[in-house]
């Protein structure tokens, strides 16, 4: 198989885009895709300081990598869950990547904060996956906040996304759909948030992290067997693997032709937080489930 680019030897075949590419021509088709997010969702400025959100997965390093590889001042940020034998390996590999490309790196001590996950979700008996991904996103969100970023960067690929969408639409979860985007404007103190590989899938990152030998934590966390959007993920790859190109054309629709409506119902969503009173963030209930956990936790 030939380069769609420069008809040398190809590496990677692309069947969702029906093309081929050489090692070269790979990355360079790689980082117009993220060249093409970053300017058509205007996520970010050259001059703009980005916290990049980095579980030590093949995404969120493949993301810190290119940003940095394309000039952007982009700072990492670990979130050490402190899960046996899972989190103690992640931060290894993340303060690695960190040190060879001299990159500065925020890591956050969920033992220190009084809510390991392990203890939460012995405690709280709500699913693993909704619970840490609660915990992850205010640390994520409030770091930046803190820290003056202008941006939150986080590594959700094509597959996420569409995982999501498929998920959202299955249930009409119009609340979640309204938010679904590849970027959320900033509102009180929640910070911009961003998404620049959302038009690669899962294929296409494993191959870039593979040709740039990054060395990234492979392994799925303890906990997320058997959650719900692993299925939905399979069912979607099933769907690509038949019709390729399947996925890009499914996102990309949703956001032509229905996220324009849903902007009005956006709007009025914005207005029915409340002020948490320990930390200050914005919350749907009249104390956010931070908070709530970590008095809890306390007792
Ligand atoms: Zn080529
Ligand atoms: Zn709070």
């Amino acid at each position: 198989m030939k380069c769609r680019r420069c008809g040398k030897q190809a590496e990677v075949e692309l069947r969702s885009h029906h093309a081929a590419f050489c090692r070269d021509c790979f990355f360079i088709f790689f980082r117009r895709q993220v060249e093409r997010a970053i300017k058509r969702w205007r996520m970010f400025k050259p001059q703009d300081r980005i916290l990049v959100a980095i579980s030590g997965g093949k995404d969120s390093l493949s993301l810190w990598d290119i940003l940095l590889n394309m000039g952007y001042k982009a700072t990492g940020l670990y979130i050490d869950l402190k899960i046996d034998g899972f989190s103690e390996k992640a931060k290894e590999k993340v303060e690695k990547f960190a040190q060879e490309r001299k990159s500065d790196l925020i890591i956050v001590d969920l033992e220190k904060e009084g809510i390991p996950i392990p203890k939460i979700i012995h405690y709280s008996g709500k699913e693993p996956c909704s619970i840490c991904g609660q915990i992850k996103r205010y640390y994520f969100n409030r770091m930046a906040y803190e820290k003056n970023f202008h941006v939150l960067a986080t590594g959700h690929n094509l597959d996420d996304e569409t995982t999501r969408l498929l998920a959202n639409i299955l249930r009409w979860q119009m609340t979640y759909l309204i938010d679904q985007a590849p970027v959320l404007p900033p509102i009180y103190r929640f910070v911009k948030k961003v998404k620049p590989l959302y038009r690669l899938g899962e294929y296409e990152i494993a191959a870039y992290a593979f040709l740039k030998n990054i060395d990234y934590f492979a392994y799925r966390c303890p906990f997320s067997k058997g959650a719900t959007f692993l299925k939905y993920k399979e069912y979607i790859a099933y769907i690509e693997y038949k019709f390729p190109g399947t996925k890009l054309d499914f996102y990309e629709g949703f956001l032509k032709k229905l996220r324009p409506l849903l902007q009005p119902l956006q709007r009025q969503s914005a207005n029915t937080f409340h002020i948490c009173p320990e930390c200050g963030y914005p919350t749907l209930a009249p104390q956010c489930s931070i908070c709530r956990l970590k008095a809890e936790m306390k007792k």
